[in-house]
């Protein structure tokens, strides 16, 4: 019990010498002074609170949280002395005075000493009185409304933790406890499933299920092997452990099987004092929310709601008494130190200057985990298990005392956020929709690939910087296709210039073709029109100059300029029409093939023309 007194010093002033005649005053409202008058005092008030008239101390532990600082429920379970100890002839030193006060008589005839506790119950009492009695349905009904609850065990090793909360070890392998051994937690979960029943409202249910074993957390319910998980801190969260499997169940039989699981994957060995001794500390948590309720942001997350949590404590222990050895004694180490820690942390609790001084939760994965329920937002009951055996005195002494100090921490449970203000109907309607849609897309998201937001932001950074790149190509694309469209636009209007004088020419020609063969034209007749009126002459810039001699170039009759080979003086010209009747060759073939024949006999006969005549100029 190393553990327990380490924290012992200054918590005396709470533990009463009471002499017989004080503990008589039990039930009667006398001895009020005893151990009550704490610096809380609605711990004072609830120690100073009697027995209900039928003697059912539970009736006291169903209430709600008693205001914003609420104790810490102490209730005190004695063994009864196993066959071992009636076989050595061992005595109790334990009495129970009334449904409340515990009478401890020295061996060797000293002062008795009395403890008071919301509730204590002898070796006599039942599996079923100890359930009724210990307040556990008040805290399942606090967890319902959504309060975080916790209702743990301690004491010395072999003094009945284990077997208050679960019943007696199991017989052999897929061997239930008979229903009459079950323990509280058994009985908790029947009755929580009644009471769900008949609450009408759809609630869900999950559970967790973890053991801490020389200081590693391991996952009961995993699916492999149980690995180390780590436990880690958040704001909302507080302390809690990742990658915690977290199970939903929809009736007791899977809740049942669940609870065997893990029970039968806790590390528990033989010795002296016990041999089914938990080496581990296991903690059961149930999850309760109601389908109003907003689901975890992230899927490794608990649901929003009530928990209730129960701890089977490993129990302290000395070495030498139950002759621990090799890796007995390093887990027995291990153990007594987080109870060090725990027996620490309450001691600080205890301080009423508390608010300013640090309480080292951090010392250890079981105080880290416990935090909420000591110093925070929970709502705690504790259930201290001791042995009758006078053997066993000084550690039971020791677990009374920090017992009865405990009652005076107080928590402040934080309540459920206004669960009596119902939203009007079609809000709430709308917020489910949202959740749903917000769960579909969540659910979409965890089916990417899970390693990660980092990736998906990696994929977003890339998909920009390609989408900017693809710009930048499309910037740089259109204003080539810009420049290759002037371009196709200069070549258009070239081309149309082009055509534009073709046609001029093709026109000039035309026009030339007419006039010669009308001049060539022999034979009598009526007189030919002039052939500068049928085809008025465009300017054209394209062909040969016409005659710049001042004497013929212009028609006799309509005064129009003429075409070379009217003009008497046409010799002159002969060179340079010659080389410039080419590309009018070809244009005429391009455009009007049909005049290309009239061209060729205008070509002959000009050659005669021009044989024939002499312009007086090159004389
Ligand atoms: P702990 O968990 O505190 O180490 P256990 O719960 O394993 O102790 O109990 C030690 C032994 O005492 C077990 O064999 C258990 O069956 C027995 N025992 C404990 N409490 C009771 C009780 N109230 N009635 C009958 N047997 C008990
Ligand atoms: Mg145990």
């Amino acid at each position: 019990m190393a553990a327990w007194e380490a924290g012992d010093e200054g918590g005396g002033r709470k533990v009463c010498i009471a002499s017989p005649s004080v503990v008589k005053g039990e039930g009667t409202g006398e001895g009020k002074e005893r151990d009550s008058g704490g610096a809380n005092p609605c711990a004072k008030q609830n120690m100073e609170e009697r027995g209900s008239p039928d003697g059912d101390p539970a009736r006291n532990l169903e209430q709600g949280p008693e205001g914003p600082e609420t104790p810490i429920q102490v209730v005190l379970r004695v063994r009864p002395m196993s066959a071992a100890e009636l076989r050595r002839g061992e005595q109790s030193v334990l009495h129970c005075s009334g449904t409340r006060t515990l009478q401890v008589s020295p061996p060797g005839g000293g002062p008795d000493v009395a403890f008071r506790f919301g509730a204590v119950l002898d070796g006599a009492r039942t599996q079923e009185d100890m359930f009724r009695a210990c307040g556990v349905r008040r805290l399942g009904d606090l967890a319902l409304r959504g309060f975080s609850c916790t209702v743990f065990t301690f004491g010395q090793t072999g003094s009945g933790k284990t077997y208050t909360l679960t019943g007696p070890p199991p017989q052999g392998e897929g061997v239930p406890v008979p229903p009459s051994l079950a323990g509280i937690m058994q009985r908790t979960f029947a009755w929580l499933f009644d009471r769900v029943q008949h609450l009408g409202a759809p609630v869900t249910l999950r559970a967790s299920y973890l053991e801490i074993y020389n200081e590693q957390v391991r996952d009961l319910l995993s699916l492999g092997a149980p690995r180390p998980l780590p436990v880690r801190w958040n704001k909302t969260r507080g302390f809690y452990v990742e990658q915690l499997r977290v199970v939903e169940f929809g009736s007791l039989g899977a809740l049942m099987e669940l609870l065997q699981m893990g029970l039968s994957r806790r590390r528990s060995s033989a010795h002296t004092m016990n041999q089914a001794s938990s080496r581990s500390h296991a903690l059961l948590t149930l999850y309760i929310s109601h389908q109003t309720q907003m689901p975890p942001v992230d899927p490794g997350e608990p649901p929003a709601g009530g928990k209730l949590c129960f701890v089977d404590l490993a129990g302290s222990e000395k070495v030498a008494a139950t002759g621990s050895r090799g890796e007995l004694m390093l887990e027995a180490n291990s153990i007594n130190r987080s109870l060090l820690a725990l027996g620490h942390c309450i001691s600080l609790l205890l301080d009423p200057q508390r608010k300013q001084s640090h309480i080292p939760f951090r010392d250890s994965k079981l105080t880290k985990l416990l935090a909420d329920s000591l110093g925070g937002r929970g709502v705690t009951l504790m259930v201290a298990c001791v042995s009758p055996s006078a053997q066993c005195l000084p550690e039971t002494l020791s677990t009374l005392r920090y017992a009865s100090r405990a009652q005076r921490i107080t928590t402040r449970p934080q309540a459920p956020k206004s669960p009596v203000a119902k939203p009007p109907q079609h809000l709430e309607t709308e917020l489910l929709q949202l959740q749903e849609e917000n769960h579909r897309l969540r659910s979409q998201l965890g089916q990417m690939d899970p390693k990660a937001s980092g990736l998906i932001g990696a994929r977003v950074a890339w998909a920009q910087r390609n989408l900017y790149g693809m710009l930048q190509e499309f910037m740089l694309e259109n204003e080539r296709l810009r420049k290759e469209k002037r371009q196709l636009q200069s070549s258009r209007d070239l081309a149309q210039d082009e055509q534009r004088i073709l046609a001029q020419q093709v026109h000039e020609l035309e026009r030339r073709l007419l006039s010669a063969c009308y001049l060539h034209q022999p034979g009598p007749g009526p007189a030919p029109p002039c052939p500068c009126v049928m085809v008025p002459p465009p300017p054209c810039h394209a062909l040969p100059p016409l005659c710049p001699c001042p004497c013929c170039h212009l028609c006799p009759l309509c005064q129009a300029p003429l075409a070379h080979w009217a003009c008497p003086r046409r010799e002159l010209h002969l060179p340079q029409l010659l080389a410039s009747w080419q590309p009018l060759c070809w244009a005429l073939r391009i455009h009007r093939p049909d005049m290309v024949p009239a061209l060729m006999e205008f070509l002959v006969s000009r050659e005669d023309v021009t044989r024939a005549t002499h312009c007086p100029q090159k004389k």
